[in-house]
This record gives structure tokens, sequence and C-alpha cells, in this order.
């Protein structure tokens, strides 16, 4: 039997309703707050990436499911190595929203000088060579925002604040949230600081494993981040990002905690929180659903620098985005079913013979134009084989067309909960459908 790739999943049914929920919730909320959808495609360069994303990164280096053609994949064999590649020959599948949406802005000039800030949001699958556990796939959904043109600090209060409306819209207590943020300084205050770390990790050489020491080369302040428990004992002592801030990061920090008391969004300042990808400044955040053991469920920040790195003019942003099995898993442990129940239904039977299957046929038309979801048989049952097969659709409804009601142009409408049944003249049947579905 064929099988799926490890790592990913087939959605449908409440799985699928669930995600289209995520995104119905993101169209309504996200549009309150001037937010247009985008879709970027599912491939990118590898420039794109390593250029917003940063080369040092996991997501980078290891993760990225690189694509190649079947013409070029036999190139690339003979080749040995992709170095002789072009550019545009060298491509990935997204493994994060952001820098695609960037790199769109930049390429559509969608903020020209002068002009009012992008604001966009998306739902698209990401695809990162992880290795699969709970929570954790190779292929998986994510909702985003990216807000690009925006330097005001009441930006990220507000993105930060519509994160938390958007976690409580889909069914989230409030008290089951832990909100972290951080600042992580700017291009004036940032390399002083990465300095620092980088003195402090090779101080402490002999007590950190070897990736922390390679991402002392490269990134140190990775290393705050290390999976190894004792690494992350010795950065607890290492300078914090928010002691090393420059005059104008402190403001733009304390505006933004300031913004968020006045919106009584509770959060927790975490010095440490750095996030995985190079190209934050200033605000970062992440959000955890308390002891669903998922890991974090949302995260984002500004990226001052990243419109530049893809080619851009200086251009300010931020942005976000939430894990959709993530969420999923997280609010199955609370209790909330987020795809709900499958859509209500009516269910069209009738007797055997042509006169009434082609009335039920007639029915059916007249029903799904009146936009009710109708279901019939398709597979030769008897009348009593239709009302169970009714039942197990959850049909709220039943239209039952006997030979006697087609000769008297009516139809049987049965309620299947209280069982009651009317008639109910042909030409009347959508109408007294929907006035019973209400
Ligand atoms: P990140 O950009 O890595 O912070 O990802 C944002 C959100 O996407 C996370 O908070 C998770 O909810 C989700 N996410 C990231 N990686 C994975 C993965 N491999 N599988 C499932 N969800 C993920």
């Amino acid at each position: 039997m064929a099988q799926k790739v490890q790592g990913t999943e087939d959605l449908y049914g409440g799985y699928m309703r669930a995600w289209q929920r995520m995104q119905d919730v993101a169209r309504e909320l996200f549009g309150a707050y001037g937010f247009d959808m985008i879709e970027t495609p599912a491939i990118e360069q590898v420039d794109t990436f390593v250029h917003g994303i940063g080369e040092s990164t996991d997501v980078v280096r290891k993760e990225m499911f690189r694509v190649v053609s079947g013409a070029l994949f036999s190139d690339l064999l003979a080749l040995g190595d992709e170095s002789r590649l072009k550019p545009r020959q060298r491509m990935a599948m997204r493994p994060e929203g952001t820098a695609g949406v960037v790199r769109a802005v930049v390429e559509n000039n969608l903020v020209p000088q002068g002009a009012a800030p992008a604001k966009l949001w998306y739902a698209e699958a990401m695809f990162r060579g992880e290795r699969p556990q709970k929570g954790r796939l190779r292929q998986f959904h994510q909702v985003g925002v990216e807000w690009l043109g925006a330097s005001d600090p009441a930006a990220d209060a507000e993105c930060i604040i519509m994160l938390m409306e958007y976690f409580e819209r889909l069914g989230f207590a409030r008290e089951s949230l832990r909100l972290v943020i951080n600042s992580m300084g700017d291009a004036a205050c940032r390399p002083a600081y990465r300095e620092k770390v980088r003195a402090f990790i090779m101080d402490h050489a002999d007590e950190m494993c070897e990736d922390c020491l390679e991402r002392a080369q490269v990134n140190p302040l990775r290393a705050f981040d290390c999976k190894n428990d004792h690494c992350r004992e010795v950065m607890a002592a290492a300078p914090l990002a928010p002691d090393n801030l420059c005059e104008e990061c402190a403001a733009h920090y304390a505006s933004v905690k300031r913004y968020l008391d006045a919106a009584g969004v509770a959060y927790v300042e975490d010095p440490t929180l750095v996030r995985g990808l190079d190209y934050y400044t200033r605000t970062v955040f992440e959000v955890e659903a308390v002891g669903a053991g998922v890991g974090a469920i949302g995260g984002g920040g500004r990226y001052d620098g990243l419109v530049e790195l893809e080619g851009g003019k200086p251009t300010p942003g931020l942005g976000f985005a939430v894990g959709f099995e993530r969420i999923a898993l997280a609010l199955a442990e609370q209790g909330v079913e987020l795809g709900g129940e499958a859509p209500a239904c009516v269910y069209v039977a009738c007797t055997p013979g042509e006169v009434e299957r082609a009335a039920a046929f007639d029915a059916c038309r007249a029903l799904r134009a009146a936009g009710v979801r109708t279901e019939a048989d398709y597979q030769g049952r008897s009348l009593k084989g239709q009302f169970k097969q009714a039942d197990k659709f959850g049909a709220l409804l039943c239209v039952i067309l006997g030979g006697n009601e087609v000769a008297a142009g009516v139809a049987t409408l049965r309620d299947m909960v209280s069982h009651e049944q009317v008639e109910v003249p042909f030409g009347r049947l959508a109408d007294e459908v929907l006035a019973r579905l209400g």
C-alpha cells in the first residue's frame, strides 16, 4: 500500500474543518485590523531564505527541503555538488512564510516610498526536514501576518494584541496562554551585544558543547537556545539583551510594554528569548499553551533589516506565525474541538421507481439552489436503508417522496429529531426547509 511521507499528514473531515476554521477566524479578525491575504509560491530560490532567515540557522543549514527538477537531478549527481548551478536553479520548499512575503513585497513594490504600510496575512503549508514527533512535522501549516513599513511601537503591541485575541477566538482560555516577550536590540546595539555574548562563551569554552562553540563563531545568541541543559545553566550568567539596548531600542521596548499594559495583555519578560531566525530586531515574542506539551504555538517579532537583506529599500517590518497542528493539539488538550460538528444537511429519500427518482433529483436541485447542503441515495438503497443513511449523515430533515406524494405534487418533510411529519407542496419545499433549518 502506498504511504504518505514520514512527518506529513492528510487533512480531511474534522481536522480539515479545524484548519478552515483557523483561516475563517483569521480572515475576520485580521481583516478588522486591515490585513489582506497573500499567497506566495511554495518554492523560492534558496537565496531568498539564505538572505532572510540567515545562513547560520538550523532551518537553512539542515531543515530546508531542496527542490531540483528531474533533469537537473541527474546533472547534480554528475556534478557532485550544486556549486555550478545558477542561483535561479537552486530552489527550496518554504520553511517559513516571512522571507517569501518580504521577497514578494520587494519584487512587487508593495510599499512604495511614502505609501501606507503593507499589511498581509497568509495561511500556508510549510516544509522543514525535521525529525518528526508530536507537534513537529515535516509539512505543517501556519497562519501568519507580515506588516511592512510600520516602525511605531504601537504596531508591535497591536500585533501581539491581535495574536492573543486570535488565540482566544480559536477557543483558548486566556489563563492557559503564556506570552513571553523580549527585545533583541537593533543594528546599533546588537553587534556589540553579540560580541559580549561571544566573549562570554569563549571564556566558558571548556563548559560548552561543540554546537555552542560553533554558534559562538556564527551566531552566539543562539547559545541561549541550546538543548543541552549544562549549556543553558552556563548561559544563565551570560550578558542579557535588555541590559545592552541602545537608548532608542530601550525606549521602543518600554513603549511596547506600556501599550500591552494599557490593553490589559499579560506577558512575561524573558531576557533569553532569542528565537531561531537571524532576522529579528527589537521586539520578539512567543506564545505557549501551558501544560499542552507541544512547545510554542506561535511566535514572531520585528525585523527592521529584512527588507534590505531581500534587496529592497530600508523598510521596517514585523509579524508572527502560528502553527495549526500544535494549536489543534493544545486545544484538544483543553477539550475544545476546533473543527466543530460536521455541517447540518437534509436528506432526500424516495421509494423505488423512475418517477420518484426523478422527483428526488429535482428536489435535490431545488434545495441545493437554495444553499441547503443536501444528500440523497446513489447506491440503490431501499427506503429503510435510505433512512439509516440519513441518520449516518446526521440529517436534520428528511424529504420523503413516494408514489402518492409525487402524484399529488407534494413531499413529506420529516423532522429527524422530533419525528414530526408534514406534507409540503413541491413548489414550496425549499422555503419550508429553509424556515425549519432556521
Ligand atoms: P517558528 O517560525 O519556528 O517560530 O514557527 C512558528 C510556529 O509554527 C511555531 O510556534 C509552531 O506552532 C509552528 N511550527 C514550527 N515548526 C513546526 C513543525 N516542524 N511542525 C509543526 N509546527 C511547527
